[in-house]
C-alpha cells in the first residue's frame, strides 16, 4: 500500500506555530485501508467546486481536500498519522491562546463625554451628553497605578498598550496630550478617536510621535455617513472625518472603521473605494454590536451582511490589481489569520474566551474596571475601581471571570460547530443582553459561517495573502493589536 499526499497549496513557514495547514490531495491509489473514520475530523463544505474541509474542531487542525478523494484521505493512515501527531502542538496552542495569555493593553476613558450621538452606541447618551472628563492629576495617577499592573505581569522589555478610547477621548485633548509625553516611553499609545475634532495642530501631535489612531466613517458620502454618525442636534460629520482623512495621507499608524448596519449595507463597495482613493492602509468593516437596543434596530441580515461583505472584500481585491496598493480589512484578515496562523492574529473577539478582561481590560472615566469597552454601561460587569485598589483583584471578580471563563465548548450549538475557533460566538456582551446570557451565541452566527467558508475558498485559490498585511508572517510575535469602535 502506498499514500502520499502533497502539502502545495499553502505554507507558513514563519508562522510561530509552523502551522502549516496545507490543501492536500488524496492519493491517487488506493488506501487499501479499513481503518475508521477518525471521529474528530469534520467535512465541512466550503462552497468550492473542487474543495471541501477536513476540520478537527478542538486543535483548529484543517486540511482542504479534493471532494472526490476526501473520503479515501480520511481513510489514510498517513494523513490520519500527521492529523494525530501536530494534535498535540495546536492543542497546546490553542491552550496557550485561550489560557495563558497575560493582560497587556488597556481601552481607557478619559472622558464620559462625547459630542456625537451615533445610533449604534454602546455608552448611554445621558453619560455622552453630560458626564465628567478626568482631571489631568486622575489621570497621571491611573496611568503610574496601571503602569506598576503591567510591569508586574509582563516581560520586562515589552511595553503594555493604552489606547484612550471613547466616548470621545479628544474632548479631553489637553490632558490627553500631557499625560501621552509624559509617560512617553512606558507605554505604546493609541487614540480612538470620531474624528470630528482633528484640527492642524493635533494631528501634528499625534503623526509626530507616531501615535497609533483609529477613525470611524461609516458611508461613501454625507448622506449615508450621516445616517448613523451625527451630533445630537443632528448635524453631518461626513465631510469633517474626509478632511481629516485628506491630512492624514500617508502616515502609515492609523485605520478607519465603518461599522455595517442595515443603513449603508448597500453601500460597502463604495466605502472600500473612497479608503481605497484616500489610501486608507487599513480598515474594519465589523458589523455592528448588538450589545444596547439602538445597535440591534439596524442590525443587519447575516446572509444579506455576508454578500456584502463579501462583494467590497472583492472590490478592495480588484482595487489592488489595479493599483499595486492594498487596503487591508483588518477585522477579515484577522479571520484569515484565525484559520492559518492562529497565534499571529492581532484583534481578540474571535475567539473564546475573547481578549476582553484577560489579554486587556477597559477603565471608565470614573475609573470602573469593565472586561472590555464593550460593557461599559453595564454595571453588573465591573469588576471594581482603579481610583480605590481595585485593578490587582478585579480579575478574580465574578464580573470578570464569568467573561474569561465563557467556553464555546458550553455554549449550545458552538460546541459541536467545526469552526468554533475561528469564530468564537463573539460578543459576550452581546450575548448577555440580547440573546439572554453569556453561553449563548452572540450575533452573526451565519455570517461566521459563512465569512470561514469564503477564506477556506480564498486558500484554496491560492489567493489569502492578497487580503492580508504584506509580510505579516515576519512580524511575529503578535498576539493582538487594537482597534475596536
Ligand atoms: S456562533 Fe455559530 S459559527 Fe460561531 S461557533 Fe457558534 S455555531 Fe459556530
Ligand atoms: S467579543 Fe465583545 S467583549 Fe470580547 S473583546 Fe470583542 S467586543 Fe470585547
Amino acid at each position: 500500500m502506498t499514500s502520499s499526499y502533497d502539502p502545495c497549496r499553502a505554507n507558513y513557514p514563519h508562522s510561530t506555530s509552523s502551522r502549516a495547514r496545507s490543501a492536500v490531495e488524496a492519493p491517487a491509489n488506493d488506501t487499501g485501508s479499513d481503518k475508521v473514520v477518525d471521529p474528530a475530523l469534520v467535512r465541512f463544505d466550503i462552497g468550492h467546486s473542487e474543495y471541501e474541509a477536513l476540520i478537527e474542531a478542538d486543535t483548529a487542525f484543517w486540511a482542504l481536500a479534493r471532494k472526490d478523494r476526501s473520503e479515501e484521505l480520511l481513510r489514510d493512515p498517513a494523513f490520519l498519522t500527521k492529523v494525530a501527531e501536530s494534535g498535540s502542538l495546536f492543542s497546546a496552542e490553542m491552550k496557550h491562546l485561550r489560557f495563558g495569555l497575560v493582560p497587556s493593553a488597556v481601552y481607557f476613558n478619559p472622558t464620559e463625554r462625547c459630542n456625537l450621538d451615533c445610533t449604534y452606541c454602546y455608552i448611554p447618551g445621558q453619560m455622552r451628553r453630560h458626564g465628567s472628563h478626568m482631571s489631568r492629576e486622575r489621570l497621571v495617577e491611573a496611568l503610574e497605578t496601571l503602569l506598576e499592573f503591567f510591569h508586574e505581569k509582563m516581560p520586562k522589555q515589552d511595553k503594555p498598550q493604552l489606547i484612550f478610547h471613547g466616548s470621545e477621548p479628544m474632548l479631553n485633548r489637553a490632558n490627553l496630550f500631557e499625560v501621552i509625553d509624559e509617560f512617553r516611553d512606558d507605554y505604546i499609545f493609541g487614540i480612538q478617536t470620531n474624528g470630528t475634532l482633528l484640527d492642524a495642530e493635533a494631528l501634528e501631535f499625534i503623526t509626530s510621535r507616531g501615535i497609533s489612531l483609529g477613525l470611524s466613517l461609516d458611508g461613501p458620502t454625507p448622506e449615508i455617513t450621516d445616517r448613523t454618525r451625527h451630533t445630537f442636534s443632528g448635524h453631518g460629520i461626513h465631510e469633517r472625518v474626509v478632511e481629516a482623512l485628506e491630512k492624514l495621507r500617508g502616515y502609515k499608524n492609523y485605520s478607519v472603521i465603518a461599522t455595517v448596519t442595515t443603513e449603508n449595507l448597500d453601500h460597502l463597495n463604495g466605502i472600500v473605494e473612497l479608503f481605497h482613493s484616500l489610501e486608507v492602509p487599513t480598515c474594519m468593516l465589523n458589523q455592528v454590536r448588538c450589545t444596547l437596543v439602538g445597535g440591534d434596530r439596524v442590525r443587519p441580515d447575516d446572509q444579506l451582511f455576508f454578500s456584502a461583505y463579501q462583494s467590497a472584500l472583492e472590490r478592495t481585491y480588484e482595487l489592488y490589481q489595479e493599483s499595486g496598493r492594498k487596503l487591508v480589512v483588518a477585522n477579515f484578515a484577522n479571520v484569515i489569520l484565525g484559520v492559518v496562523a492562529p497565534t499571529a492574529r492581532r484583534l481578540m473577539c474571535d475567539i473564546s474566551p475573547c481578549g476582553g478582561g484577560r489579554c486587556f481590560f477597559a477603565v471608565s472615566a470614573e475609573g470602573d474596571l469593565f472586561p472590555c469597552s464593550e460593557f461599559i454601561g453595564l454595571k453588573t460587569f465591573s469588576g471594581g475601581n482603579l481610583f480605590s485598589g481595585g485593578l490587582g483583584s478585579c480579575f478574580e471578580t465574578e464580573a470578570f471571570r464569568s467573561v474569561t471563563g465563557r467556553m464555546i465548548e458550553e455554549i449550545s450549538e458552538c460546541g459541536s460547530c467545526p469552526i468554533r475557533h475561528f469564530c468564537g460566538a463573539p460578543c459576550p456582551a452581546e450575548a448577555h443582553e440580547r440573546n439572554g446570557g453569556l453561553n449563548m451565541r452572540g450575533a452573526f452566527c451565519d455570517f461566521y459561517k459563512e465569512q470561514v467558508r469564503y477564506v477556506m475558498r480564498l486558500i484554496a485559490d491560492g489567493r489569502e495573502n492578497d487580503f492580508l498585511w504584506d509580510g505579516w508572517d515576519q512580524e511575529m510575535p503578535t498576539v493582538f493589536e487594537l482597534t475596536m469602535d
